[in-house]
């Protein structure tokens, strides 16, 4: 299957996890986007699930963009062997850049920094200032959690229902890239737009 995505801005942990399943994931997703030739444009780090898909990727001469901010560049973390590096001033910096280089967004199991990504990439589609797809693969219900505590705020009135679909759910790494294939952008003007004027 061909898919029209070029680049695709992954977000997942500085570790590894407990179990082996998502190393073994993470190199799985690493050599999806090398045979359908897509790019990854993530972190920049060498450590965690990071790591292991830039490493899957690279050994395959597949494209790999890393984004990093200064801060961490310093640390024994940065990966110096992925395809292009850009080092930026500020964490904010970085997002921009990151959302600049690529066409959609996947979550994969990670820790705070994962969720964090996730969810401003999901602020950023909800207030229309941007319109690509965003999703996860919810691996074993890594992230059932995440939907449940979703549909508390949609039950007590902080979301709305039609937002939670901005999430794109899947439980393999297949049936994501098929959703993603599907994913219609919405034509809107953006909400910030709307609030200025
Ligand atoms: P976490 O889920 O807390 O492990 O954080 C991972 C996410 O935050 C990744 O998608 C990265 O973009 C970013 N991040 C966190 N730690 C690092 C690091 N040491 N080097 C590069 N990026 C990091």
């Amino acid at each position: 299957m061909h898919f029209n995505l070029k680049n695709i801005i992954v977000f997942c942990g500085s570790s590894i996890g407990f179990s082996k399943k998502y190393t073994q994931l993470a190199k799985e997703f690493g050599d999806f986007l090398v045979q359908h030739n897509m790019g990854m444009v993530y972190g920049g780090g060498k450590v965690g699930l990071m790591g292991v898909i830039a490493d899957q990727m690279l050994s395959q001469d597949g494209h790999v963009i890393g984004v990093i901010p200064k801060l961490l560049e310093k640390r024994e973390v940065v990966h110096r062997g992925v395809s292009e590096l850009y080092v930026t001033k500020t964490m904010a910096e970085r997002k921009i850049k990151m959302s600049e280089s690529g066409d959609a967004y996947v979550a994969l199991p990670g820790g705070l920094g994962t969720l964090d990504e996730l969810f401003e990439a999901l602020t950023l589609q909800q207030l229309h200032i941007e319109q690509k797809p965003v999703g996860i693969v919810n691996i074993d219900g890594y992230f059932d959690a995440t939907l449940a505590q979703l549909d508390v705020m949609i039950r007590e009135g902080f979301v709305k229902p039609e937002n939670k679909e901005l999430l794109i759910v899947a439980a393999t790494i297949e049936e994501l890239f098929e959703k993603f294939e599907a994913f219609k952008p919405l034509d809107k003007t953006p909400v910030t737009d709307k609030i200025v004027k």
